[in-house]
């Protein structure tokens, strides 16, 4: 199911230095730094997501057992969306921002105005292995950079899709896709690039950020985490517990964002467990093994990690696997203690403990007692505690009364905090993460006011502190 398929572009090691070198030629010639080169290459994106989508659909499926529906909204669409959103606001987001210039300055006009980086380099993760790296992209090519791409070697099958035909659609001389594993990324990571966009795990994301500090080189790393939902006595169970399941067992969980694990009291877990039973079995049927739209976990390493799991509490329901099949049915597991395996790191697969909160206080004292997540998800109808909870839990993104939802909304930045990520992008905070925002003040030649200049006498003196 993973073997690679033929590599079509593969940039060997020891050419890395030639080809960031020609990026950077290609940067300096001032051709990115145009809005109808990087609109073209926006356009193209467009198309490529069209024109090659069933090859897409295919390689997703070989990897991740992805169905056509979940890679077109997730992935294809999600980036010709992306791409569409970004070519038709970057002229926007290019535009100077006036700003006032105070007495000292006058006369004088101030403003901040966006400027390319140079060369960035984009590390994608295997779980959306086209969007993780093309999003990224999107908003680099907005900013009008040029771009090494290096998606996961776990997803082989789109890896190598995309260096077949990324340099076909896009500017060879400006975008390049570079396929391998760690000694490649360990490689490109020598190199001063002017930002990197990492997604995949804290362990890697240190050692980007080690590397990149060589050359005080900025990163935005989008890591992961536990994120928690707490669902409320009040809300309204029946979509509550449908939506949970959807962003718990889609992709087989391996969502950054899923809901971790849930924070609820007895009775509405013993109102909720039926309801999610209910939601698994429309979603996927009987035996979700047979349904084309319950996805595999990536790789036996995964499948192990995640199996090794099961067994954190009592079976709610779920439980069966297959590892020939790489397997793991959604799993719903109760009676789970704060200091179960289950619960000390991220599960990154099919599997929703549920952990007894007493009441929002306590669920909130449970959050805060760990590392900030990646999102946070309330499902409740009470104001009060809706804002108790935004306003104590610190996280990446939140949702209320859904999960994952804001990522389907261009203008909200996405991105971590704390052991969960520095940085965001996405719409117009993804075109500044590729930015560098300059400040810029122009004087007027009169008049040309001496008290700045020595002698620093005291009349001067009296006059600047009138003024300030
Ligand atoms: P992964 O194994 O695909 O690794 C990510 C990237 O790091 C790959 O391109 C890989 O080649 C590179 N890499 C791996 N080891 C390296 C090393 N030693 N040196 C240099 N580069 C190396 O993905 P993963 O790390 O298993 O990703 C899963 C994690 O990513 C989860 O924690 C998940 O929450 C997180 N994630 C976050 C987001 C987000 O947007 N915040 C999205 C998806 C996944």
């Amino acid at each position: 199911m993973s073997e690679p398929l033929i590599k079509y572009t593969t940039e060997h090691t020891a050419n890395f230095e030639a080809l960031f070198k020609s990026l950077g030629a290609s940067f300096m010639s001032g051709k990115t730094h145009s809005i109808s080169w990087r609109r073209e290459q926006l356009r193209a994106v467009e198309r490529m997501m069209h024109e090659r989508e069933s090859e897409l659909f295919e390689a997703l499926h070989t990897d991740l057992g992805k169905s056509p529906m979940e890679a077109f909204t997730t992935e294809t669409s999600y980036v010709s969306g992306d791409a569409a959103y970004c070519r038709k606001n970057m002229s926007r987001w290019s535009r100077r921002t006036r700003v006032s210039t105070p007495l000292v300055g006058q006369p004088g006009k101030s403003w901040i105005q966006a400027e390319p980086l140079g060369v960035v380099l984009i590390i994608g993760a295997w779980n959306y292995p086209i969007q993780l790296v093309l999003a990224g992209m999107n908003a680099a090519i907005a900013a009008g950079n040029c771009v090494v791409i290096k998606p996961s070697e776990l997803a082989p099958a789109s890896s190598a899709l995309l260096a077949k035909w990324v340099p076909q659609y896009l500017d060879p001389d400006c975008i390049r896709v570079v396929e391998g594993g760690v000694p490649e990324t360990s490689a490109l990571l020598e190199l001063p690039f002017d930002h990197i966009l990492y997604t995949g795990s804290a362990s890697v994301g240190r050692i980007v950020m080690a590397a990149a500090a060589k050359h005080l080189t900025p990163v935005t790393l989008e890591l992961g985490g536990k994120s928690p939902c707490v669902v409320m006595p009040d809300a309204n169970l029946e979509t509550t517990a449908k939506r949970i399941a959807w962003g718990k067992f889609s992709n087989a969980g391996q969502i950054c964002i899923a809901p971790d694990y849930l924070l609820t009291d007895a009775d509405t877990e013993a109102r909720l467990l039926p309801l999610l039973r209910q939601a698994v079995r429309e979603m996927f049927g009987d035996d979700p093994q047979q349904s084309d739209s319950y996805c595999r976990i990536i790789n036996d390493r995964h499948f192990e990690r995640v199996s090794k799991l099961i067994d954190s509490g009592k079976l709610a329901f779920g439980g069966q696997s297959d590892a020939a099949d790489r397997y793991i049915a959604p799993t719903v597991i109760v009676d789970v203690l704060p200091d179960s395996p289950v619960m000390q790191e991220e599960i990154f697969g099919p599997l929703l403990p549920i952990v007894r909160a007493q009441n929002l206080e306590d669920a909130i004292a449970h959050i805060r007692a760990r590392e900030k997540p990646l999102a946070a998800y309330i499902f409740t109808n009470d104001k009060t505690a809706e804002h108790k909870f935004l306003s104590t839990v610190s996280s990446g993104n939140a949702c209320v009364n859904d999960v994952m939802m804001f990522m389907a909304v261009h203008e909200l930045p996405f991105g971590g905090v704390g052991q969960s990520g520095m940085g965001a992008y996405s719409g117009r905070k993804g075109f500044e993460t590729f930015s560098h925002m300059k400040s810029v003040m122009k004087r007027a030649w009169w008049p040309d006011l001496e008290v700045r200049y020595a002698p620093f006498t005291g009349k001067k003196f009296k006059f600047l502190r009138k003024i300030r």
